[in-house]
């Protein structure tokens, strides 16, 4: 399969490849949204080679991130597709310590991470340490 035949959940246009701290990732040139395996999200935390100045820092730790039960309860939305497999991607935890909800396919393809999602992610893995 063609690695760039990938196309954004929301908008159905093929993602572009690009390279963000050294990994491919996939990303949507209209909403800024990712596509990346669990390699390559891991990978890019292990890294930590971008340094965020301090409103970025504060952004994210004000950010709130849909947690799980908010999901359930109030905001009615359609499940996303894995872009591998095509079956339903499942809101989850992004880690024990990490209390955000993801799209993640439960086959372990990767996970989609709307804009800036990464960045916020990477600011409270680093605040954690
Ligand atoms: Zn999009
Ligand atoms: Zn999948």
């Amino acid at each position: 399969m063609n690695k760039n035949s990938k196309l954004c959940p929301e908008h159905n246009i093929c993602l572009q490849t690009i390279e963000y701290e050294g990994e491919l990732v996939e990303q949507c040139a209209l909403c800024g949204g990712l596509w990346c395996s669990l390699n390559s999200i891991e990978a890019i935390l292990k890294k930590r080679i971008q340094k965020f100045d301090k409103e970025t820092i504060q952004t994210s730790k004000d950010y709130n991130f849909p947690s799980l039960q908010l999901d359930m309860k109030k905001v009615k939305f359609e499940a996303r597709k894995c872009l591998e497999c095509g079956e339903d991607m499942k809101k989850h935890d992004f880690s024990k310590s990490i209390n955000i909800s993801i799209d993640r396919c439960l086959k372990g393809h990767g996970i989609w991470l709307d804009k800036d999602e990464i960045d916020r992610i990477q600011v409270l893995v680093e605040d954690g340490k």
